[in-house]
């Protein structure tokens, strides 16, 4: 870690005095839980879930799952109690921690687009996982040789990309696929949790992701809080600060968690007991 990033994390855990209510904003998949194929099978990196857990258990931070897939999926695989808030399709869903769901509906137009779609790429393309989500159609290439990524990519984009000019519906580009959908992205969903805790406490927030597809929730935080790539390699970036996943990972939970235990009294804590 560099001492550039290094002083960012300084100040920003700073700001965890008195009555602040902190906000983890976090995705899922290659952030909390490394990639598989089978992506039912994309459990947290081992400690991942114990962190969050003792965080939750804590009752100081606001956290949030922000997520590609719909909400549902996550909650098994994540299996932290209590269950923090998930907004799910990039920020198009949003399934409360008590378990109700709210969900941007789709015009009629769009819908009836998007319902052509996966019949389309099964005709066209060469390959790749297509997904259908309620505001959305993914084409997945992870796990392909490269030479196949480079077809399906093709094939996919000569017929995504001129449906992504109708309005309402946008082209969502991730490292192994592309997605043309309808609804808010995660730059909306973080600006929309963002407004939710503005008041007169300090809420220092942080949002930690991977994909290109967390860039716009990273723009969306500058000024307001630390965005934080997770990734083994290091890419051009709006975050403010590059975490190599796990241990760097590990690290800066330990420290939210820590944070937080100074703003309570007698605190028990389970990370130091556990040593
Ligand atoms: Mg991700």
């Amino acid at each position: 870690m560099t001492n550039d990033a290094r002083a960012k994390l300084d100040e920003f855990f700073l700001a965890f005095t008195g009555a602040a209510r902190p906000s983890l904003l976090l995705d899922y998949d290659g952030t909390l839980a490394p990639f598989r194929v089978d992506r039912f099978q994309a459990r947290p990196w081992a400690g991942v879930r114990k962190l969050l857990t003792c965080i939750q258990n804590q009752g100081r931070t606001r956290m949030v799952v922000v997520t590609g897939r719909p909400a549902a999926e996550i909650l098994p695989l994540l299996s932290v109690e209590p269950t923090p808030e998930i907004w799910g399709l990039h920020g198009a869903e949003r399934l409360h921690a008590d378990g109700r769901r709210e969900f941007e509906e789709l015009s009629p137009a769009t819908r009836s687009t998007l319902e052509t779609l996966p019949e389309r790429l099964r005709t066209d393309s060469t390959g790749g996982l297509i997904e259908v989500k309620p505001n959305a159609v993914v084409m997945h290439w992870r796990g392909v040789t490269p030479a196949r990524a480079k077809i399906i990519e093709k094939q996919t984009r000569a017929l995504f990309e001129p449906l992504a000019q109708i309005d309402g519906l946008s082209l969502l580009e991730f490292e192994a696929g592309l997605e043309l959908r309808a609804g808010r992205d995660k730059g909306g969903a973080v600006t929309a949790i963002l407004e939710e805790t503005a008041g007169p406490n300090p809420h220092p927030t942080a949002y930690l992701g991977d994909d290109l597809t967390d860039e716009s929730a990273f723009r969306a935080i500058k000024g307001h809080g630390l965005g934080v790539l997770v990734r083994r390699q290091i890419r051009p970036t709006a975050a403010d600060v590059w975490l190599r996943p796990p241990e760097e990972l590990h690290d800066f939970l330990k420290r939210w968690f820590r944070a937080c235990a100074h703003l309570q009294s007698n605190l028990y804590d389970p990370l130091l007991n556990s040593r």
